[in-house]
């Protein structure tokens, strides 16, 4: 180095560290490692969210309750607004007499599902279950974007558009419409009819992904304030689903073969609650015995996008 360049770097004050790489997301800030942070969140005290709006995107009635129930009743509780969209129809899964009492029963059963997990409203936009894929995804993405700006959405939960070996072609064309709507909302470009209506842009800021595959988790939720809550919400999908009357379904099982299990208890009820906390919602312990907490959810979780930004210019900017 010569005398004139090391007075100069002199001249710089103390060398900040360069800024981490971000390896959450992709967007030519980092993305370079499939190394992950994991940040476990816990419950807080008092109402932080108070004013923050989520939407939890589900394809299907039972997407939310199993894989997010416990952190939407969280941040419901920690102050957020919340609402539920079911983006399918709900008409090939669950018991009926025919197509159209399948709907009914599950569009009955979602209703029930929102009211338990605390949400404000349940929204249903009627696509074809099990044929996503056969649909424009820029119609699902256009209605999203609708939503997001009329409900002024801060957050969503849904499945992880990475999809790794995700079968159901509902699951992974629901997460990337989210995926796209999420930002695309806050477009000033994107839409304009919509602000001849009076909506603004507003761009979607954090997101809780979920998945049925492999993913990559950088999030995990302590859920064992809220799990019998979970539970309850899980029961409400008598439909379809791992819960519902699973449990009295066994302990009738085992009585006929003059058997019974101490944990499902001596009555219907407690059966159906002991059973979906202790098989059908089975992971979440498995989870949380992971993180030295009793019951847990996994996500891939993005933040907001400019966090870094500001972090480093308030910490090492200096005056000119
Ligand atoms: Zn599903």
């Amino acid at each position: 180095m010569t005398a004139s360049a090391a007075g100069a770097l002199a001249q710089q004050g103390p060398r900040a560290p360069l800024p981490p790489a971000r390896e959450g997301r992709s967007g030519g800030t980092g993305s370079t490692s499939y190394q992950m942070e994991v940040t476990v969140e816990r419950p807080v005290t008092g109402k932080p969210y108070q004013g923050k709006v989520l939407a939890a995107i589900q394809p299907h009635c039972d997407d939310i309750a199993i894989f997010a129930g416990g952190t939407v009743l969280k941040l419901i509780d920690e102050g957020y607004t919340g609402y539920l969209i079911t983006l399918s129809d709900d008409s090939m899964a669950g018991a009926g007499s025919s197509y159209g009492e399948i709907v009914w029963k599950n569009e009955k059963d979602t209703l029930e599902v929102a009211k338990r997990l605390g949400c404000q409203d349940a929204l249903f936009l009627n696509y074809p279950n099990h044929n996503f894929d056969a649909w424009p995804t820029v119609e699902i993405r256009a209605r999203l974007i609708f939503l997001f700006r009329l409900l002024r959405v801060d957050t969503v939960l849904t499945y992880d558009p990475s999809a790794l070996y995700e079968e159901n072609p509902d699951h992974y064309v629901a997460a990337k419409a989210v995926e796209s709507a999420c930002w695309m909302a806050g477009s000033q470009w994107d839409y304009p009819e919509h602000f001849r209506a009076g909506l603004k842009p507003h761009a979607v800021t954090r997101k809780y992904y979920f998945a049925r595959g492999p993913q990559l988790v950088n999030r995990v939720v302590d859920i064992s304030k809220y799990m019998d809550q979970k539970v309850w919400a899980n029961l409400a999908n008598v439909t379809q689903g791992p819960a519902g009357n699973r449990g009295a379904a066994l302990r009738e099982r085992l009585a006929r073969e003059g058997k019974r299990l101490a944990l499902l208890g001596d009555d219907n009820d407690t059966a159906n609650r002991q059973y979906t906390k202790y098989f059908a919602l089975s992971r979440d312990r498995a989870r949380g015995q992971a993180y030295g907490v009793e019951f847990a959810e996994y996500f891939h979780y993005i933040g907001p996008d400019d966090s870094l930004e500001e972090e480093y210019i308030q910490k090492y900017s200096q005056p000119l």
